[in-house]
């Protein structure tokens, strides 16, 4: 199974992912999205 950034949808074929959770859920986010998540932009 592929793993996506869960905002922009990139795959770790073309980006450094990071795993993270969320209310249990296992969740990818890229090193471009992540800075939009801390600063909570949603
Ligand atoms: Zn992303």
């Amino acid at each position: 199974m592929e793993n996506k950034c869960l905002n922009c949808g990139i795959t770790s074929e073309d980006v450094v992912l990071l795993s993270c959770q969320y209310k249990g859920e296992a969740l990818y986010v890229c090193v471009k999205c992540l800075p939009i998540l801390i600063h909570g932009s949603h």
